[in-house]
């Protein structure tokens, strides 16, 4: 192993791995991981959504820049489809009717104008689902499934391939500055490295202030998420993605099950995050309002931890007053989707270039996402 890289990133996530990924075109590149495997935390809880209608303006306008790297991969990348399109239907109930006006129009604005139906339409692609309990609905067909593992294995492999280097159970738990470099200190092991980039996830605030850094804020928060065995008979795995008009719950088939959601957002310190009871039996309510399932069961639950900083949009770039300190932090509810842009940018601007054309044009700014915003 060299005993000194250009760029060390802490954090093997979605965030980490595809910084990974385009750093190493141009650098020597390490990646550390605190956990045996690189997706143990957010990265892989997550529900797996393309939604270019989802998030901050800098959250779409990234999403929208990254179809093109789904769609098309570079040749090797992987041998699997990174999308498959699944279409989301926001179902509003009688009290609910009078917010589909403003989905549809946030869905018209990402240029993505949804169809309206009546509740007929919602019954009709979800065969259980209970009588009278849609009064309208919005159909937006382009929404996709992620290969959320195919895409995180394919940017630590490709990582590999281009002579990065990536060290699990490797915690990083002090940092220093010394000539230029960073000592990166990882219990009886040390790093040396010109460039430290922060994906640490839910813990990037804790691994700035190992650097001197101010806190950008971070607030982790918990999202609660599980596998509900299908009824007997009943195929979902056609069944589109369901969302209920002010989101407070979502299910869409995985794995031959439903994955459901009360989409929740329960603010917790960084750690290993585990689905409470009352929220599992809150999300179970929810979805039994909207199909008939009278015996749900999870057969598996977990929860995750979703960053956010004030403003909802992901913290980049070199922190203003500690060198060398480059931020990758608060991708919220939209870090796999957003990834493949994410990692592109992130490799022009640790290098001082400005943003991918790609991401300019659909209006994103270095401005958008900088620390300096904060
Ligand atoms: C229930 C749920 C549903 C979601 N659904 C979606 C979705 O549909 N679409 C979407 O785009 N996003 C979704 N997300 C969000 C998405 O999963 C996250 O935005 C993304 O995984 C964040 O990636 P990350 O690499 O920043 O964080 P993480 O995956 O948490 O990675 C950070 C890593 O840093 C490591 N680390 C921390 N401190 C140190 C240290 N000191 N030394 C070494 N390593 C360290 C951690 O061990 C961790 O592995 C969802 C999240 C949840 C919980």
């Amino acid at each position: 192993m060299a005993d000194q890289v250009d760029v060390i990133i802490v954090g093997g996530g979605m965030a980490g791995a595809s910084a990974a990924f385009f750093l190493a075109d141009k650098h020597s590149v390490l990646l550390l991981e605190a956990e045996e495997h690189c997706g143990y935390h957010t990265t892989g809880r997550s529900a797996a959504v393309f939604e270019e209608n989802y998030g901050t303006k800098a959250i779409r306008e990234i999403t929208r820049a990254s179809r093109d790297f789904y769609e098309r991969p570079p040749e090797g990348f992987v041998d699997v489809p990174l999308l498959h399109q699944r279409g989301w239907v926001f179902v509003a109930n009688e009290e609910q009717l009078h917010l589909l006006d403003s989905v549809a129009q946030d869905l018209e604005d990402a240029g993505l104008p949804p169809e309206r139906h009546g509740p007929e339409f919602y019954e009709n692609l979800v065969p259980i689902a209970k009588p009278g309990y849609a009064a309208g609905c919005l159909w937006n067909p382009v929404s996709s499934d992620i290969d959320v593992d195919a895409l995180h294995q394919a940017f630590l492999r490709g990582t590999k391939a281009k002579g990065g280097e990536i060290v699990t159970r490797a915690r990083v738990d002090q940092l220093s500055r010394e000539a230029d470099l960073w000592q990166v200190r990882c219990g009886d092991r040390q790093f040396s490295g010109a460039i430290l980039v922060n994906a640490a996830g839910a813990w990037a605030d804790e691994l700035g202030q190992m650097a001197g850094c101010e806190k950008i804020g971070l607030v982790p928060k918990r999202r609660t998420a599980m596998l509900i065995k299908s009824p007997e008979g009943v195929d979902v795995m056609e069944w589109p993605a369901v969302v209920d008009a002010e989101e407070s719950f979502y299910f869409k088939p995985q794995s031959g099950m439903l994955l459901a959601s009360m989409a929740d957002a329960t603010p917790s310190p960084p750690c290993d995050a585990q689905p409470e009871e009352i929220d599992v039996a809150t999300t179970i309510y929810r979805v039994q309002q909207a199909i008939d399932m009278p015996t749900a069961r999870p057969e598996k639950t977990w929860a995750g931890l979703r960053s956010f900083v004030a403003d909802g949009t992901p913290v980049v770039g070199y922190d203003p007053k500690v060198e060398g300190f480059f931020w990758l932090a608060g991708q919220g509810g939209y870090g796999i989707q957003t990834a493949p842009m994410m990692g592109q940018l992130v490799a022009e601007l640790v290098d001082g270039n400005p943003l991918p054309q790609r991401v300019i044009d659909e209006g994103l700014s270095a401005e958008d996402l900088s620390p300096l915003r904060l």
